[in-house]
């Protein structure tokens, strides 16, 4: 066994998007969702007049200046993606959206014209749009990490601002992510993948999926991955995302967090068979979260130490 196998696990970092609750209660939406949400409100949005924005949560709302009402009688002119953020611009102003673990869009035809009640329900804001229809913004679950922000340049947002590279651009190369995973040294792979700063919009189950293609553990330290195995998890992480993204594409935003589910290989999957070899995926569980892989595939058949069971069974 790989000598790191039998160091003490470090949870992945803590980011802006990892709160409180059990991963399965809800997902963050990443990269392929966003890209897929902002695709749909493109099709459904651009060209149209903003109404009215009607706030029933105010702590979601992170900034003041330009308030939220200078966007009322602007046009949206486009709708685009930095990482796992949602940017609607309107004719020049950027209204910007983390939707966060247990938020969403729901879009409607014709959205119900009595402003909300503030504090009841999970809705956080509501966009009019001048034809009646818009989306609200919800947030279920008790930790409120749903943001919105109304900003002149979409990087006077701090989680923007320090984005890695996008892993659909044409700027993530090969040669790029061994840059990366050099720069890493001894952190484990998993952490590194979803650290936002360095890669934009991977989060836990994309990057469980990532490496389940790429036959890597988890835990593996990033700088000592071999160039053949630099390639492979290359090419994993632009596959996975571009499937998911096709997968997505075309769809209603209420159909997105199943198609995601569905498609997944191994996370969220803990006790089912995996699809490539038929070994029981495993999971590690953290305080806040847990992650999937197959051993087989993986972890040279060997089950990862889950630091939290090992306490249970003391
Ligand atoms: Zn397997």
């Amino acid at each position: 066994m790989a000598a790191w196998l039998l160091q003490p696990i470090q949870p992945p970092p803590l980011r802006h998007d990892q709160h409180g609750q059990p991963w399965h209660d809800g997902d963050v939406p990443e990269l392929p969702e966003v890209e897929a949400l902002a695709a749909f409100l493109r099709e459904q949005a651009v060209g149209r007049v903003v109404a009215r924005i009607d706030v029933a949560a105010i702590s979601v709302l992170k900034t003041y200046d330009p308030p939220l009402t200078s966007l009322q009688g602007l046009t949206i002119t486009d709708v685009y993606r930095h990482g796992k953020f949602l940017d609607i611009d309107c004719d020049g102003l950027h209204f910007i959206t983390h939707l966060a673990r247990g938020g969403w869009l729901r879009w409607s035809e014709s959205l119900s014209p009595t402003p909300p009640r503030p504090g009841r329900g999970p809705l956080a804001v509501r966009l009019h749009l001048a034809t009646g229809a818009g989306f609200d913004l919800t947030e279920a679950g008790t930790k409120k990490r749903l943001a919105v922000y109304v900003v002149r340049d979409p990087t006077e947002v701090p989680g923007i601002a320090r984005l890695g590279v996008d892993p659909l651009s044409e700027e993530f190369t090969q040669k790029r992510l061994r840059g990366i995973l050099d720069e890493a040294g001894r952190a484990q792979i998993k952490g590194v993948l979803r650290d936002q700063s360095v890669v934009a919009g991977i989060g836990n189950a994309y990057s469980d999926e990532v490496l389940h293609v790429a036959r890597l553990s988890p835990f593996h330290p990033a700088s000592s991955l071999t160039d053949h195995e630099v390639a492979t998890l290359h090419a994993a992480i632009v596959e996975t995302l571009r499937e998911a993204v096709e997968r997505s594409e075309g769809l209603a935003a209420q159909d997105l967090k199943d198609t995601k589910r569905s498609g997944m290989r191994v996370h969220g999957r803990t006790g089912e068979p995996c699809p490539v070899c038929g070994d029981t995926v495993r999971e590690v569980s953290f305080a806040d979260s847990s992650l999937q892989y197959c051993p087989t595939c993986q972890t040279g058949g060997k089950p990862l130490a889950d630091r939290r069971l090992s306490r249970l069974l003391k």
